[in-house]
């Protein structure tokens, strides 16, 4: 798969508020700060790699 449209499913898992593996560490998952529908910042409970939607 292309990686834009890997980052794109990435993403639309994020607002629906499903799990997404870190790409960093492999290991954790990314979690919303604040409220995941409205949030603009994940960050990674592993290895506290951030993913920013601007
Ligand atoms: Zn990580």
């Amino acid at each position: 798969m292309h990686p834009v449209e890997e980052m794109i499913l990435q993403l639309k898992k994020l607002r629906n508020g499903e799990e997404v593996v870190c790409k960093h560490c492999g290991k954790g998952v990314m979690k919303p700060i604040g409220d995941y529908k409205t949030t603009h910042c994940y960050v990674c409970d592993n290895c506290g790699s951030k993913i920013n939607l601007d």
